[in-house]
């Protein structure tokens, strides 16, 4: 009796919305304040897509004739291509929203493809800017676009078709860590409910706390903060939001460590389900506005129809790689950071170049990456990653040792590009 006049409440609200539109030709009918009392009638897709060691979903609300799009977070510098391929597949052709959760570089890598190639109406990002090449892309492509950067303010709500999301985070203007900038979300679609938190940390998580009441946080599906770092989920968080999933997303072995083993005894001891990106591969959760099915890429149970055909890095038209123009500029041994930087009149294809400290034997490959003509970039370890492009990871000091360490730089047919001696 229940689902049935559930179901007939469904088909009179389609058969409003149906004359609605017929009316008044127009298919942007539900405004924010109103999203709450309306009944969904269709789905909402969440897609931890697997970007390794980083962070990019994908919400898409799907009804009868239409559906919207957003996109939080785009991946390292090497995952643009691929999200942008991935996105065609799922019939994304245009971005209702695209938040950029806060300037590292495992979440706005790929933001400059997704920019470039999609049509994007409102681009979410924090009050906070960043020196690095990485973020300067993105700017570029801001640019180069005519986008304007809109900085949420919390308890904002968004409408993405009979979804509504409320800005949670950051509830600062000042914050020593980039992480603390993430901007968090709560996304709710009927009865079902996700909070992304991106990297905040203990900091933000205890101003949400202290911002909202605990029912305005309560969700089915946490996306563990910070890729499941102990910094962050902590007891009284984790307490407000009683999920019943977990997302984490992170890359195999992984040298941070990530998921911490104290957050994954706290996960566990909370009974919460968790799926992981790096043993599962992307993670798609399907609502109906009541339910959840959750299916797994490595499991076999998806069809997130990616043509593996695709080439996701095709050789045409890459610049050349044959430069003695790239030099390894700088090292700085207590920073823990190398700076290339391109001195020639063409941009060069360094993707799967060879980063080596000669001392400690230790390497860095690069992801898919174009380092411009004039353009430099920074790689550093985990201390300095507020400040490189690219990650170093490696758990141990890289540079840091008293004896002398140089660095060498390595093409991908293994020909030494620069030494740096330091
Ligand atoms: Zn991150």
């Amino acid at each position: 009796m229940k689902n049935l006049s559930k179901r007939f409440s469904k088909y009179i609200i389609l058969s409003l919305i149906i004359s609605m539109v017929v009316l008044s030709g127009c298919s942007q009918l539900i405004e924010g304040s109103q999203v709450d009392q309306i009944q969904v009638d269709g789905q909402l897709r969440v897609h931890f897509i697997d970007v390794g060691q980083a962070d990019a979903v994908l919400i898409q609300e799907i009804n009868f004739d239409s559906s919207s799009n957003m996109l939080i977070d785009a991946g390292n510098n090497g995952d643009g291509e691929f999200l942008v391929d991935y996105l065609k597949n799922q019939g994304v052709e245009s971005l209702d929203y695209v938040i950029g959760t806060h300037p590292h570089a495992d979440h706005i890598g790929g933001l400059d493809d997704i920019i470039n190639n999609f049509p994007i109406k409102t681009l979410l990002m924090p009050k906070v800017t960043s020196t690095t090449r990485t973020f300067e892309e993105v700017m570029e492509a801001v640019a180069a676009n005519d986008l304007r950067i809109t900085t949420p303010a919390v308890r904002t709500k968004y409408a993405l078709g009979d979804a509504e999301f409320t800005i949670l985070a950051p509830n600062s203007e000042e914050y020593t860590s980039l992480n603390d900038y993430s901007i968090a979300t709560r996304l709710v679609y009927g009865d079902n409910s996700f909070i992304f938190t991106a990297d905040a940390e203990s900091i933000s998580e205890y101003e949400m706390l202290d911002v909202f009441n605990k029912s305005n946080l309560k969700s089915d599906v946490l996306k563990i903060p910070h890729h499941g770092s102990n910094s962050s989920t902590t007891d009284e968080f984790l307490e407000a939001i009683n999920p019943k999933y977990g997302v984490i997303s992170s890359g195999l072995d992984n040298s941070y460590g990530h998921p911490h083993r104290e957050v994954m005894a706290k996960l566990t001891k909370a009974n919460i389900k968790i799926f992981r990106t790096d043993t599962q591969g992307t993670i798609i959760i399907t609502s109906d506005g009541e339910n959840l099915s959750i299916q797994t890429e490595l499991d076999g149970n998806i069809d997130t129809n990616i043509d593996t055909d695709l080439d996701i890095n095709p050789d045409v038209n890459r610049p050349k790689s044959d430069s003695n123009e790239i030099v390894i500029s700088e090292l700085d041994k207590i920073a823990e950071f190398v700076t290339i930087k391109n001195n020639g009149d063409e941009d060069v294809d360094i993707s799967g170049w060879k980063l080596v400290s000669v001392r400690g034997n230790q390497e860095f490959i690069f992801p898919s990456y174009i380092l411009r003509a004039g353009s430099s970039i920074d790689v550093g370890g985990y201390d300095s990653r507020d400040l490189v492009d690219f990650i170093w990871e490696s758990g141990g000091g890289i540079w840091s040792n008293s004896q002398s360490d140089p660095a060498e730089l390595y093409d991908n047919n293994g020909n030494l590009i620069s030494l740096f001696e330091d």
